[in-house]
């Protein structure tokens, strides 16, 4: 499912990638082809990313040393006559030319060379060398400096030179040049006033770039290198600026499209918050009121309902879609698997068909028949509730009336599956877009919402319901296997149920399928008295539905499963949970197994299973899930470990990506960029189309998640 949805993210990302344009950009129309596949390899599709293509350090080649006295071990710039020039056969072949200056001599040396390097560096012509001086067998020598053939009297530079990042194709030389040249002839004026940069202490656009690109000797070196100089700074704001702009546009942009206004009514509300069995929290009625607000408004909501694992988000998906339904229209309900949707449904069945209303769940294992007669209920308004995986908004469904699409675990899923169903409209032909709300239980730090989110609104279930007790962690290694399987066994016997979660096999289904059967029938070896059951991907989907329900219903004690049921899974009598090679399973997953269990009032327990030797990462990773079961906490870790772009999954192809600035360094910089954002649009659209124009060019239809 996940591995599906990655792939048509990334066709849907080469479909539209500027990357391989057909006609290039007017400034770069000079440029041949393989050129401008060079350049385009490096993010440069017009001149002005000439600009913004920034070093990645610098040479000095602003000190000529003296032969003589140039310090041995260090990188520098020294300047003779080639007084001999030689190709020598032993030990290998090489060219090896003897340059001299009044101070004294050393011995350059090519392995590999071009006859033309031979004619070049004949005697009696000076040339420029710039590397390490070394002192070889003969004397002092460089190895492959780079050199240059000068004239007398040919000034030494006055800046540092710039090293580019750089691709195959594209000598440095050639792409110092190209930038030089952009910059003479790039309109480098402010786009942003200097009042809005004066608080910020924050340096002028041209000055910087100037600066970034042929920094004068003196300039402080560490703070260029690890990018804390002021220019660094102004260019890191400049790009959180458009970053944040952009996603504000769109943001704003909601409010010219229309939605079917779906104010509170109440009586269906009231009825089943007086039969839950449960008193929502303090938490939850907070969120939900921030979504009945937004969807009597007649714009689409676009928000993110955020709570950890277990915090209870289902009941408030529940809430909003009966606001939905008692204006008279239809709720759709994406999950991206189908144990989680069939268990959706199940639930949603038990909260509302009491109350008169019709939910419907498209399965994968309906029949044809079936099928066509509950698409004909959903697209003549029958079914008030369809809950479907991504199947359910592929072209097949229309609908009656949609008013209000639920997401379930969105960053399961892809931007263009989400867009894919707003697209649908409220019915076939309309231009009103259902309202949106998305539940996710990865906890977004605080920087990365920021950043990731700005365009969605965010509420937070940030408490768990009374009376959980915290899932215990143990850590055991798989020798103590034994001890485990006792466990297991005692825990079933007084009328626990527990899962046994078999191993994650990258990049084999099949090899992970066939885990999960050897180690089913080893535990009905192990325990003969248990009723045991197996749930796997490949299982069809009636099989791995009746499976599931006779795990809730308690007929089966003893769950074999693979990570299928990692997400979503409410089975509260489940208590013990075994992960075997937990060592293999990232953070984001662990905390979601481990979610599984704790869901009532008994004390539950989870058993990581881990093979020796342990790689460092997975130490720490381990380490964390066994000290930590605050989700944002671990998300923070699971941020540091493997960065924003991994952590947020799919999400980031329709967010333009940071290349400059630092979550983790520069979150005063994001601050700041968005309080200038919120102040420049409402202001000054046009200074905002500019900075917009100057960061992202063409690139801003990325941004429509
Ligand atoms: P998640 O946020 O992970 O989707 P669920 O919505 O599945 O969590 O809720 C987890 C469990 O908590 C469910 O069994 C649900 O019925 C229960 N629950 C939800 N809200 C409350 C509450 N306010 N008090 C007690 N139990 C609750
Ligand atoms: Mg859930």
């Amino acid at each position: 499912m996940r591995r599906e949805a990655e792939k048509s993210t990334k066709a849907a990302r080469r479909a539209q990638d500027p990357a391989s344009p057909l006609t290039p950009h007017p400034s770069l129309a000079k440029h041949g082809k393989a050129m401008l596949a060079a350049l385009a390899k490096l993010g440069i599709h017009r001149e002005f990313d000439f600009v913004l293509h920034l070093p990645l350090r610098y040479d000095d080649e602003t000190h000529l040393w003296p032969i003589g006295e140039a310090p041995h071990g260090e990188i520098v710039l020294v300047e003779g006559t080639i007084v001999d020039n030689v190709i020598k056969y032993r030990p290998k072949r090489q060219l090896v030319c003897t340059v001299e200056d009044a101070s004294g001599v050393l011995v350059m040396r090519f392995l590999n060379f071009y006859p033309s390097q031979v004619k070049q560096l004949a005697p009696g012509e000076r040339v420029r060398l710039f590397g390490e001086i070394r002192q070889g067998f003969f004397g002092a020598e460089m190895v492959h400096p780079k050199y240059r053939v000068v004239r007398e009297d040919m000034p030494v530079a006055d800046t540092l030179t710039p090293v580019y990042p750089t691709t195959a194709g594209l000598s440095q030389a050639n792409l110092q040049r190209m930038v030089h040249e952009a910059l003479a002839a790039s309109d480098l004026s402010d786009t942003l006033p200097p009042g809005l940069l004066a608080p910020f202490k924050l340096p002028a656009f041209r000055e910087c770039v100037s600066f970034l690109h042929h920094p004068p000797p003196a300039a402080e070196r560490a703070a260029l290198q690890n990018r804390s100089h002021r220019a660094w700074r102004r260019i890191k704001f400049d790009e959180l600026l458009a970053q944040q702009l952009s996603m504000r546009i769109h943001y704003d942009r909601r409010k010219s499209v229309s939605a079917p206004p779906l104010p509170p009514r109440g009586q269906l509300t009231h009825t089943l918050l007086a039969r839950l069995p449960f008193q929502l929290t303090r938490a939850q009625h907070h969120a939900i009121a921030e979504i009945r607000t937004d969807l009597a408004l007649p714009h689409p909501m676009q928000r993110l309902l955020q709570g950890d694992v277990g915090s209870g988000k289902t009941i408030v998906a529940a809430l909003a879609a009966l606001q939905a339904i008692e204006n008279g229209f239809q709720v759709a309900i994406m999950a991206p698997t189908e144990i989680l949707g069939e268990q959706h449904f199940n639930k949603f069945s038990g909260w509302l068909t009491a109350l008169g209303v019709s939910v419907v769940w498209l399965a994968g294992h309906l029949a044809r028949k079936q099928k066509r007669e509950t698409l004909a209920q959903v697209a003549a308004g029958d079914a008030q509730i369809a809950i479907g995986t991504h199947a359910l908004f592929q072209d097949e469904v229309e609908f009656h009336n949609l008013g209000l699409a639920i997401v379930d675990e969105q960053h399961r899923f892809g931007v263009h599956q989400r867009l894919a169903l707003r697209r649908k409209g409220t019915r076939s032909g309309s231009a009103a877009q259902p309202h949106q709300l998305m539940l996710s239980a990865t906890p977004i730090p605080r920087t990365l919402a920021m950043t990731y989110y700005a365009d969605l609104d965010v509420s937070v279930i940030a408490e768990m319901p009374p009376g959980r007790t915290p899932v215990a962690t143990r850590l055991v290694s798989d020798a103590r296997r034994d001890e485990v399987i006792k466990r297991v066994r005692d825990a079933c016997v007084e009328g626990s149920q527990a899962y046994w979660v078999c191993p994650l096999i990258e990049d084999s289904e099949a090899l992970q399928l066939q885990t999960a059967l050897d180690t089913y029938q080893r535990l009905l070896a192990t325990f003969p008295e248990l009723r045991i059951g197996l749930v796997h991907g490949r299982l069809p989907a009636a099989e791995k539905a009746a499976v599931m329900q006779a795990f809730q219903n308690g007929e089966i004690q003893l769950l074999v499963a693979t990570t299928v049921i990692e997400v979503g899974v409410d089975v509260p009598n489940a208590t013990l949970m075994v992960v075997e090679n937990a060592e293999r399973m990232g953070l984001a997953q662990l905390h979601q197994l481990r979610g599984r269990v704790g869901r009532g009032a008994a004390r539950s327990t989870c058993i990581l299973l881990y093979q020796n030797p342990l790689s460092q990462l997975a130490r720490e990773r381990l380490k964390i899930i066994f000290e930590t079961t605050d989700g944002f906490e671990i998300a923070r870790h699971d941020l540091r470990l493997r960065g924003p772009g991994e952590l947020l999954g799919a999400r980031q192809s329709g967010v333009p990506m940071l290349r400059f600035a630092d979550l983790d360094t520069d979150l005063d910089l994001l601050e700041a960029a968005r309080n200038a954002a919120q102040r420049i649009l409402p202001l000054h659209p046009a200074i905002a189309e500019r900075h917009l124009q100057r960061w992202l060019g063409g690139k801003q239809h990325y941004l429509r998640v």
